[in-house]
């Protein structure tokens, strides 16, 4: 296996969803990400791992072109949704942004929307067109898979930022899954969220998973071992760039670590 490959899925995976291959990435002159190649299995939950500043959050946001929303960036390699490689010139962004949501750290509804519009959100921005019955419907779907409708049923025009910070975050996951993304890509979701929204974030994830293809980052390795069936530790030593250092199924990266570097850190030691 040369140094750009992918790393082999472990047994008993399906085909890969989304693939990275030997992507590096730079601010300006620096870089950040070094021939990272991952293959993010369909309908599974894959965790990124590993310290702060070893550009997680950076490769998540290649997975779905929004690193290029930042005026210095720039990157080599590819990503492959289901074989088709998304910075294709032929592919347009808004399509890709659709195929491939995004859910960051700190939830961010529009505030002073109403939970009903905050939901149906991004088809404008996507440019889907949907009727007003079906749009009642995709809103009460989405709420649904996003564990947020028993709650909300009853107040739908009261305003996001009413809600408490987890039901915000239900409430953006609602968003994200209205334009029925294949594969949704989560920023440490719950790292602004109390434990028990933590949990119940935990629980919609592994529900969605049956139907979406789910990337978390998370500095919770509990939370990385109950959610995720696959897990990939990346490592930025001395200000070399970003790469993994280990991927793999979970339960062995957590039972079984192979690099001395990947035990330290699932055990809490650095
Ligand atoms: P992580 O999510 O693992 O904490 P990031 O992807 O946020 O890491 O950051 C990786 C590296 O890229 C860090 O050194 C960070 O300072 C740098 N970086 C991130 N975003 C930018 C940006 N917009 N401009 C310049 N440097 C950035
Ligand atoms: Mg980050």
């Amino acid at each position: 296996m040369t140094e750009t490959a992918l790393m082999p899925l472990p047994a008993g995976f399906g085909a890969p969803a989304l693939e990275a291959h030997a992507i590096s990435a730079w601010f300006g002159d620096r870089k950040v990400l070094d021939r990272v190649s991952l293959a993010m299995p369909a309908r599974m939950v894959t965790a990124l791992i590993g310290p702060s500043g070893c550009g997680k959050s950076t490769f998540l946001r290649i997975l779905n072109r929004m690193h290029e929303l930042v005026p210095s960036a720039s990157l080599a390699g590819e990503v492959r949704l289901d074989g088709a490689d998304i910075y294709d010139t032929g592919v347009k962004v808004t399509e890709a942004r659709r195929r491939i949501g995004m859910v960051f750290q700190k939830p961010n509804p529009f505030p002073a929307m109403s939970i009903y519009d905050n939901v149906v959100a991004g088809l404008k921005l996507t440019g889907t067109r949907v009727s007003r019955s079906g749009r009642d419907l995709l809103v009460e779907e989405s709420l649904t898979r996003a564990g947020l409708w028993k709650e909300v049923r009853d107040r739908l025009r009261q305003p996001g930022g009413a809600l408490s910070g987890g039901q915000q975050q239900r409430l953006c996951i609602a968003r994200s899954l209205a334009v029925r993304p294949e594969v949704l890509l989560m920023d440490e979701p719950c790292s602004a969220l109390d434990p028990t929204s933590t949990r119940r974030i935990e629980e919609t994830i592994t529900e969605l998973a049956s139907e979406v293809t789910i990337v978390i980052v998370t500095h919770n390795m509990q939370q990385a071992a109950r959610v995720s069936q696959q897990c990939a530790f990346f490592l930025a030593e001395q200000g070399t760039p970003g790469h993994i250092v280990e991927a793999g199924d979970t339960t062995q990266m957590f039972g079984a670590p192979v690099d001395p570097r990947t035990a330290d850190y699932v055990n809490g030691r650095f």
